[in-house]
């Protein structure tokens, strides 16, 4: 049997991939990676002891998200009243006439997209972690990091070492490994606020997502269990405020008064609580043998719910390009899998940017004009199509299944 190469066996040799965050991005990252590289090993890091707190936000599912999850065996092992499917997507506006409906039936899919929970979520996807390859290091953070030619030196808070191949960084938002990295983020910010909370109605939500946009802000209901909405609800600081002080009564009648009665009477109002919105962009995805998905990356206002769906997409992007490299840290590979995000972080930030900016504000030209793209939608189905492939997050020249 003919010796090695040196090069040949460094390119056998097993490749370490270490993932820093736990949370909904970083563990479907690890799963999703330890089951296309089996030959690798993939080490995800979290300073929290068990599995990561996620704040009870409920997230809208593309169906596109849904089904990589389903693929990866995380929703198998949710309930199946822990999610409920969206059938229609409606789209109003308070201050006219005009409105648009997606349908799942005439896209020919079985739902538009799903709404869970995101701890539900987390805790599915980390069984589905302690049941796979994965070596989950618990209560671990990145305390500091050091360049060579071959790894990524990380020195971690139990004070071992971890010399990685790829590092991932997917420690969400605030991204400590980010700041480690030198890393900046702009930021713009919104003057709007978000609150997030529940809302019982007296009668069966027929499935049916509402977005209402109104003079001060978006407003979503999400239909979540039996006759519940999850309600996220955006507005000016001043009103955001007037808001939370209302009592349980004032604040279900301003809710309803504000909504309308298209989704029932509303009977019971829960508030989650309210927190500031902006949208931010690391400055960079990649470093020496290091990328950064999620919202490490990219955080967004959440009105047209894209946030853990852009990152499902990072995801599955980074799986396609590590899939049969020798050498997943290459500056090539990190390269074409960061060529291949840009169109789709373009879109995204153009369509979300756009939404706030023309659905949260009254002046009478852009509320004409959202009226006149509402009934651009209601009136030609092919556009509502291609808004439903967007909801599902599907690019237009993907195919509904891939
Ligand atoms: C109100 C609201 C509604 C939303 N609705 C939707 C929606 O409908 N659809 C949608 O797609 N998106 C939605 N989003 C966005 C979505 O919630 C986020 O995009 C998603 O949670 C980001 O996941 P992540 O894994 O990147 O970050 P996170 O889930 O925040 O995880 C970060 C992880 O990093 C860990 N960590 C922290 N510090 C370190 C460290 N030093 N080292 C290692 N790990 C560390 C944390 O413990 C945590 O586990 C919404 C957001 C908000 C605010």
């Amino acid at each position: 049997m003919s010796a090695l190469t040196k090069r040949e066996a460094n390119s056998t040799q097993q490749k370490t991939i270490a993932i820093a965050g736990a949370g909904l991005v970083g563990a479907f990252a690890a799963l999703a990676l330890s089951r296309a590289r089996p030959d690798w090993q993939v080490v995800l890091l979290d300073p929290e002891p068990g599995v990561p707190r996620q704040d009870p936000r409920t997230l809208a599912l593309a169906l596109r998200s849904f089904l990589a999850l389903e693929e990866a065996g995380v929703i198998s092992l949710l309930n199946n009243a822990d999610f409920t499917p969206i059938q229609t997507i409606h789209v109003s506006d308070t201050t006219g006439p005009g409105r648009a409906q997606m349908k799942a039936a005439t896209e020919g899919v079985p739902a538009l997209g799903y709404v869970l929970e995101a701890r539900y979520l987390q805790q599915a996807l980390a069984k589905a972690c302690e049941a796979s390859a994965v070596v989950w290091r618990k209560g671990v953070r990145i305390q500091s990091i050091e360049s060579t030619p071959t790894h990524q030196q990380l020195t971690l808070s139990d004070h071992s070492e971890l010399a990685a191949d790829l590092l991932v960084v997917t420690d969400g938002t605030q991204s400590p490994t980010r700041s480690l990295l030198g890393i900046d983020v702009t930021q713009q910010h919104y003057p709007q606020q978000a609150l997030a909370g529940f809302i019982e109605v007296d009668r069966p939500h027929g499935q049916i997502a509402y977005e209402r946009f109104t003079e001060q802000g978006p407003m979503a209901l999400l239909p979540c269990g039996q006759r519940r909405f999850a309600l996220v609800w955006c507005a000016q600081p001043e009103r955001m405020s007037a808001l939370m002080a209302l009592d349980d009564d004032g604040f279900l009648s301003a809710a309803q008064q504000r909504f309308g009665g298209r989704a029932g009477r509303f009977v019971k109002a829960t508030r989650q609580g309210s927190f500031p919105l902006s949208m931010r962009w690391a400055e960079r995805m990649l470093a020496h043998r290091t990328v950064l998905i999620g919202n490490a990356c990219h955080a967004l206002h959440p009105v047209a719910g894209q946030g853990y769906n852009l990152g499902v997409r990072d995801v599955l992007a980074l799986v396609q390009h590590l899939n049969y490299c020798y050498d997943p840290g290459a500056i090539a590979v990190l390269n074409a899998y960061s060529e291949q995000r840009q169109p789709d972080y373009q879109g995204v930030r153009l369509f979300t940017d756009g939404l706030v900016g023309l659905f949260s504000n009254d002046q009478a030209l852009l509320s004409a004009g959202r009226r006149t793209g509402l009934a651009a939608l209601s009136g030609f189905s092919c556009l509502g199509s291609l808004l439903a492939q967007k909801a599902m997050g599907f690019g237009a020249q993907e195919s509904l299944w891939r």
